[in-house]
């Protein structure tokens, strides 16, 4: 019989789930359903358009003609609710769409502060093509604008904004950016790159009130009665997984929608991927949210075979980001809580790891030349996190060893005297690693 597959959400973890259903299933009937009215896009690319540097058109890296020739069904809609007994999704529209098994990849929302004023017009967050857009077109008239918020995306907005040619003020209630996850030198580094934006960073200040006037944002009042005008308020404080259609169905939820090492939730009918879920991390043993564009490919990838019952249980790899911060390409890999504490996130951070902070039994060691830096954290026998700022050749060698866990005792001691000398050492860690 012709199984039937529904995917809420049309995002990386919906789309690479469809793709892995199809590819293991021919004959099945599978539908995506997602409520943004445009095709799939990269919405890590969003900080391009905004910054002017790529067109909205090459953003879209999935079209439906891709997806009608898979014999994937995109549809768009909002779904209101899930009724396991019933096995179907009813949809805002009234549609009802029956499945034998479903997958939740509804991935995670901007959240707002709890601020006086922080719903008056010009106040914008980042999570999808539409805000974008939003925010480009306020840019325009916009002379001032305030950015509140930690992690890539507060940058990305306040970067894009200044290269709009707004001037732009970026809020720290900390003494420097991203403190949980980079260490001083390294904040120091993108501090320095925002000052070359000519973005305005004032450290050890917070909002106490948005003012406005005739319904949009006309200033920021601070904690210490200053008044900063502006006509645009951006706000990245972190992100909330979109768990409330699980929690509505009865399935269990915690800070995302619980999952076992299937990617399966509390209904067996029912799985989950993506930001919205919380996934079990193989090193705490501990449940944990990510909000990576990598990680929702693989759970994606998981998630469709397990749909299909050809599932084995997901290995969460060490988280990975490869990014632009201020302007500085950078890897985030593995266990690499820079210790300090976090005063611009109330939670999680777009483009973050939960495992990011984890402390392992590893101590830090630094190679600092100018403009770049490389930090490993460096745990008995292999390297558990690292951090490359800058120069990327150690990027790809480096994701080797902390993902396929390499023994590096032979060399451990060197390391730890000479982090710089890990291009060197590469070779004898694994042949060709150099050379990635
Ligand atoms: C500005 C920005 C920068 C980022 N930068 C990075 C980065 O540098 N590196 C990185 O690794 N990650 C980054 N990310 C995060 C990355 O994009 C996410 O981790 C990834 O998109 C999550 O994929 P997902 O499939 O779980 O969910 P999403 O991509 O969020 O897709 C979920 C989809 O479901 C839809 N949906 C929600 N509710 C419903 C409903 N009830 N009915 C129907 N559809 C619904 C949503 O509208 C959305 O289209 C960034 C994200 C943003 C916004």
């Amino acid at each position: 019989m012709t199984q039937r597959y529904v995917i809420i959400g049309n995002g990386p973890a919906g789309a690479t789930a469809a793709e892995t259903i199809r590819r293991l299933d021919s004959a099945a009937d599978v539908e995506i359903v997602g409520d943004e009215g445009v095709p799939f896009y990269s919405r890590p690319g969003l900080a391009y358009l905004l910054n002017g540097t790529v067109p909205e058109k090459l953003l879209f890296s999935r079209s439906d003609r891709e997806y009608a020739s898979l014999g994937v069904r995109r549809t768009v809609g909002r779904v209101s609710r899930i009724e396991p007994t019933h096995h179907r999704v009813v949809v805002a529209d009234g549609r009802t769409l029956a499945y034998d098994r479903l997958l939740i990849a509804v991935g995670a929302r901007a959240l707002r502060p709890d601020l006086p004023g922080i719903d008056l017009d010009g106040v914008v967050t980042l999570d999808k093509l539409e805000d974008a857009r939003r925010i480009i077109r306020l840019a325009r008239s916009a002379r001032q604008a305030c950015v509140v918020g930690g992690g890539i995306t507060a940058l990305e907005l306040a970067e894009g904004l200044a290269a709009r040619r707004v001037e732009t003020h970026y809020l720290m209630r900390g003494e420097r950016y991203w403190a949980s996850v980079l260490d001083p030198r390294e904040s120091e580094l993108v501090e320095g790159r925002l000052a070359e934006e000519d973005i305005q960073v004032h450290r050890g200040v917070e909002v106490r009130a948005v003012i406005g006037h005739r319904g949009r944002v006309a200033a920021v009042e601070l904690q210490d009665g200053s008044i900063l005008p502006c006509e645009l308020l951006a706000v990245a404080v972190g992100i909330q997984p979109r768990v409330e259609l699980a929690r509505e169905a009865g399935l269990e939820t915690g800070r995302g929608v619980w999952t076992d090492p299937m990617l399966q939730t509390s209904d067996p009918d029912v799985f989950a991927a993506g930001d919205v879920a919380e996934v079990l991390d193989p090193v705490t043993g501990r449940r944990v949210c990510d909000s990576l564009w990598s990680s929702a490919n693989d759970q994606g990838r998981a998630a469709g075979a397990s749909l299909c019952g050809a599932g084995t249980p997901y290995q969460r790899p060490a988280p990975l980001n490869v990014t632009r911060i201020g302007g500085i390409t950078t890897t985030l890999i593995g266990s690499i809580g820079g210790g300090g504490r976090e005063d611009d996130l109330v939670s999680l951070a777009r483009g973050d790891s939960g495992a990011w902070r984890e402390r392992l039994d590893a101590f830090a060691v630094v190679a600092d030349s100018g403009a770049d830096q490389l930090r490993l954290l460096l745990g008995t026998d292999r390297i558990t996190g690292a951090v490359v700022m800058g120069d990327q050749t150690l990027s790809r060698p480096l994701q080797h060893l902390i993902r396929e866990r390499v023994d590096i005792s032979a060399v451990r001691d060197r390391l730890a005297e000479h982090p710089g000398d890990l291009g060197k050492l590469v070779d004898t860690l694994g042949p060709g690693l150099g050379a990635r």
